[in-house]
């Protein structure tokens, strides 16, 4: 290798054209995953403390052809940046809202769906409609869906989140605020957007039973929702010692791998009929 500064200029050009390449390839295959319908939606429940299904979150999965099954974490940053996130959260909101109508009542109520937003989404001016048509098309009850939007999506135009927030909610859609804890953002917004419920991070919620502060932020978190009135639900829940000081502290309901791992359309109908008989 040449050690000259050509030589390394050559080095990372080669290594910035592998990157652009390497992004290229996977915003084409992505495309066609949209278009092939190669995107699945799974499903992880969420119990209340006393251990019954309440709901569950639609998390999408991309099952590549050409790359195997490709994390969330590396396409929805990406499809982020080229727009494609507005196609895949419509095709991940219809068939969310389509399979939560189709699941049973559960002690007499109808569970409740989750679907993650993207600040993409947010600012479409389509949104609203989109939303609406799912509800319609589907048949689900709007107080049954509820959008995950995180606060660094809210800090960007406030005004504006607050008029599509309150517009989303006009249609009986539940709002939560997903990552909790993790933005940069002010708390005065909690009291100006018409939440519902805020979701604990998994940051927070990992190793919280272990003693000493490890509680601090959680029951902090817990106290400042339930003054608010609002719903509160820990993410990422591993063991059962952090469900169990998590739950004495007041929080609503409990995901993660303690529970269940997220789950294809055709688990859920296995695990709903398993937990009804
Ligand atoms: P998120 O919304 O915070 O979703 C929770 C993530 O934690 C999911 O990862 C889930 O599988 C994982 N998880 C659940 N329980 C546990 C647990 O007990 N331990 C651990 N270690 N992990 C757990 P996933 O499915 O890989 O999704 C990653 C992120 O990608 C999501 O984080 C969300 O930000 C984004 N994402 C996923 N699906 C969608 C979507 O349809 N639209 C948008 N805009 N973003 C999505
Ligand atoms: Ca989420
Ligand atoms: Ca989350
Ligand atoms: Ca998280």
């Amino acid at each position: 290798a040449k050690k000259t500064g050509k030589g390394q200029y050559h080095f990372y050009t080669r290594d910035l054209n592998q990157v652009v390449q390497d992004r290229f390839v996977l915003e084409s295959a992505l495309q066609r995953a949209i278009e092939h319908n190669e995107l699945t939606v799974v499903y992880q429940p969420k119990t209340d403390a006393a251990g019954r299904v309440r709901g569950f979150e639609a998390l999408v999965r991309w099952n590549s052809a050409g790359q195997g099954l490709v994390t969330p974490d590396r396409f929805i940053p990406l499809a982020e940046e080229t727009g494609q996130i507005l196609a895949i959260g419509e095709q991940v909101l219809y068939a969310a809202c389509r399979t939560a109508a189709s699941w049973p009542l559960v002690d007499g109520q109808a569970l409740g769906i989750a679907v993650n937003l993207s600040a993409r989404q947010l600012k479409e001016p389509g949104l609203l409609a989109m939303i609406a048509d799912a509800l319609a098309v589907s048949g689900l009850p709007p107080d049954c869906l509820e959008l995950e939007i995180t606060e660094s999506m809210i800090m960007g135009d406030v005004e504006h989140t607050i008029r599509v927030l309150k517009s989303i909610k006009a249609l009986g859609v539940r709002i939560a605020v997903d990552d909790f804890g993790t933005g940069y953002s002010s708390l005065s917004y909690l009291q100006r957007l018409p939440i519902d419920t805020l979701k604990i991070d998994r940051s927070f919620v990992s190793g919280c039973d272990r003693g000493g502060k490890a509680m601090a932020i959680p029951h902090a978190i817990i106290f400042l929702g339930k003054t608010l009135n609002l719903h509160i639900v820990a993410e990422g829940v591993e063991t059962e010692g952090e469900r169990d000081v998590l739950a004495i502290s007041g929080c609503n309901e409990f995901q993660g791998y303690f529970f269940a791992r997220p789950m294809q359309h055709a688990a859920v109908d296995e695990y709903l009929r398993s937990i009804l008989n």
